[in-house]
């Protein structure tokens, strides 16, 4: 399995993150009356002068290319998997408990993070077993836009990268939907370094995660019937939904991807340029076309000027040693 899938997926995965971040909670009407009928096709910033004033900026007002709480928590599950051997998964939460709580102590942390994973971190700091930590009936998306790691490091072991996807929802969220969409994101991204095609990796998921979630069965059920209608319609309160919930996030990230399999600058800008979660379809999608097609399939100045660039890179490098070692 060659390396720059690896790193395409960590890049890729950055990289729709930072396009989207600037594009969360704005209507997709408001994204194409400021930036024209292609909405936002390169990292915009916080403060970018043509957004309309509004009292909802983000953080500091983070320059083009910064990521947000997505890839920060991915990075966090990759560091948790290359802290050491990925064989017992209670072992692997633990380190994954600890990278999640320093992430929510961080001064980094002003990117809009989800209250699920805030409450996670706050109960996994006072000693709640990862396994309880999560809240109860949160299937926001917030487990599945942090998981491309697991499917890149258990790309051979399909058994353990459920098991350690899955695991890996519950110190956040614990609703079965939840749950199921980080199994089906990770998956996602293992199907895509194996080059399987988009109806392929649709079957294969909802085969897994259906049976185990009837939300995640209802909306999944949909998804064939919105191939050939647009992004507009399909991403929104009439398609799939917001993306708010995980099995939206996931469902909308592979029509994404599923409209050009072999465009990562189509999947992530269509991902983007929606009303709902922008930057958690983004961070999904470009993770599972960063896979597919590998960092070249990257635009250079959006794999260049993405925020910790070359700390991304690394990573994809580390994860390939990890799964092929
Ligand atoms: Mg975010």
């Amino acid at each position: 399995m060659p390396v720059d899938a690896f790193v395409g997926s960590m890049v890729g995965l950055a990289v729709g993150d930072a396009l989207g971040f600037a594009t969360e909670f704005r209507r997709r009407q408001a994204i194409l009356d400021t930036f024209g009928p292609d909405g936002v096709t390169d990292f915009v910033g916080q403060l970018d002068p043509r957004w309309p004033a509004r009292p909802a900026i983000i953080g500091r007002g983070h320059p083009p290319g910064t990521y947000s709480d997505d890839t920060q928590m991915s990075i966090a599950v990759a560091e948790a998997l290359l802290d050491g051997p990925t064989d017992d998964v209670d072992t692997v939460m633990r380190r994954m408990a600890r990278r999640f709580v320093d992430w929510s102590r961080s001064g980094d942390n002003d990117r809009a993070p989800g209250n699920a994973c805030l409450t996670g971190c706050r109960n996994l700091a006072r000693g709640v077993p990862w396994r309880e930590a999560g809240v109860a009936d949160s299937k926001g998306c917030g487990s599945a836009m942090r998981v491309a790691a697991i499917g890149l490091v258990c790309w051979r072991d399909r058994s353990r990268l459920l098991e350690l996807a899955r695991a890996s929802s519950l110190p956040t969220h614990r609703h079965d939907a939840g749950i199921e969409g980080a199994a089906a994101a990770a998956l996602l991204v293992a199907l895509a370094l194996e080059k399987s095609s988009p109806a392929e990796m649709y079957d294969a998921v909802l085969a897994e995660c259906g049976p185990r979630s009837a939300d995640f069965d209802r909306c999944w059920r949909r998804l064939p019937q919105m191939l050939d209608r647009a992004p507009a319609s399909v991403l929104s309160e009439q398609g799939l939904g917001e993306s708010w919930v995980a099995e939206e996030a996931v469902a909308s990230a592979l029509y994404c991807f599923w409209r050009a399999p072999t465009d990562f600058r189509a999947t992530v800008l269509t991902a983007v340029n929606t009303d709902g979660d922008s930057d958690s379809i983004g961070c999904i999608a470009g993770s599972i076309s960063g896979a597919y097609n590998g960092v070249a399939a990257i635009p250079e100045h959006w794999r260049q000027n993405v925020e910790n660039s070359s700390l991304l890179h690394r990573l994809g490098e580390r994860l390939h040693a990890a799964a092929v070692g």
